[in-house]
């Protein structure tokens, strides 16, 4: 009865082996697809100051709704791009989105940045910069609203020797964030070899910033020794205001997350702009 048990478990495996295979296939069609079609959307969420409660600018999240597959979330789809070498199609695809936005803020008299996730294998393309150069003449963003995030993964990977291409893009005007900062570990002599502006604290320590005593001196440190070297610190995943406070009372200087906004299609973007300028108008008489 056991022998048999054991020949049922093995074939339930392997049909379950056989079934996250065709998962994958198929999903990695409607991705080579999708691509193909630009069948992807861009959603957009805001950063808050904290000092003066403006919108200082935008992150750009990619978003993809499949017509049978329905609403697939980045992390099931961005890691599936980098394997198939697919992810610089996708982060130009935003990037051209995005400075078209950027651009249309400015003209309605918002100037505020736009900021674009980058993998960590757009970086290894050396037709980058020139790429991203041709995205901003051809959009006509200046180079200074937007900001490229690099995970701190990559840039410890990167920041111990000197990246032409990182160089290349700072050169153009363009500011560098350092995504999901803290989660990596060790050396932070990357900071010093990098053209960094700012850093973004990642989630996992603003969550319990109220709560847990180190958590907060984590962000207390962290924001000095961000602004010792000149960097702006950003918050992320700000959701409630005992959190935003705790944050402003560290001195980090912006906030992004729930609490100010979730990110929004683009023809959200101006209506949310026109009303957080009118409600800042009201504060202050
Ligand atoms: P990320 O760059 O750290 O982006 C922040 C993520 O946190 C976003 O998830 C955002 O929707 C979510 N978030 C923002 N505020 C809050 C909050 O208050 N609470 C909670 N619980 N979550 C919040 P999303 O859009 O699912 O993106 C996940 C990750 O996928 C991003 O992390 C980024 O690493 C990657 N990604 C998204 N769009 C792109 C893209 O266009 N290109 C590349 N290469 N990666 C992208
Ligand atoms: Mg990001
Ligand atoms: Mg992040
Ligand atoms: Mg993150």
């Amino acid at each position: 009865q056991a022998k048999d048990e054991g020949k049922g478990r093995f074939k339930f495996y392997s049909t379950d082996m056989t079934q996250r295979q065709e998962r994958r296939l198929e999903l990695e069609s409607a991705l080579r697809a999708a691509i193909e079609a630009r069948a992807f959307d861009v959603h957009y969420q805001p950063k808050q100051t904290l000092r003066g409660g403006a919108i200082a600018g935008f992150e750009a999240l990619v978003r993809w709704h499949h017509p049978n597959l329905g609403h697939i979330p980045p992390i099931d789809f961005i890691p599936l791009a980098e394997e198939l070498g697919l992810i610089t199609q996708i982060d130009l695809f935003v990037l051209e989105k995005a400075c078209a936005v950027g651009v249309e803020c400015l003209e309605r008299g918002h100037p505020v940045t736009m900021a674009v996730n980058l993998s960590s294998l757009d970086l290894k393309n050396p037709d980058l910069p020139t790429l991203v150069a041709g995205i901003l003449t051809q959009t006509g963003l200046p180079a200074e609203m937007l900001v490229l995030e690099i995970t701190e993964s990559f840039a410890m990977e990167v920041g111990q020797g000197q990246s032409n291409i990182l160089q290349h893009l700072t050169a153009l005007g363009i500011s560098l964030a350092i995504d999901d900062f803290g989660t990596g570990y060790s050396s932070l002599s990357y900071l010093k070899a990098l053209p960094v502006n700012s850093v973004k604290i990642d989630r996992s320590f603003v969550r319990d910033i109220g709560n847990d005593a180190r958590d907060t001196m984590l962000v207390s440190t962290i924001v000095g020794l961000a602004h010792s070297l000149n960097l702006k610190v950003v918050a992320e995943g700000v959701e409630d205001n005992q959190q935003k406070d705790l944050l402003h009372h560290h001195l980090c200087d912006e906030a992004q997350g729930y609490l100010v906004a979730r990110p929004m299609p683009a023809d959200q973007i101006f209506g949310f702009l026109d009303q957080a300028a009118l409600n800042l108008a009201q504060q202050a008489g």
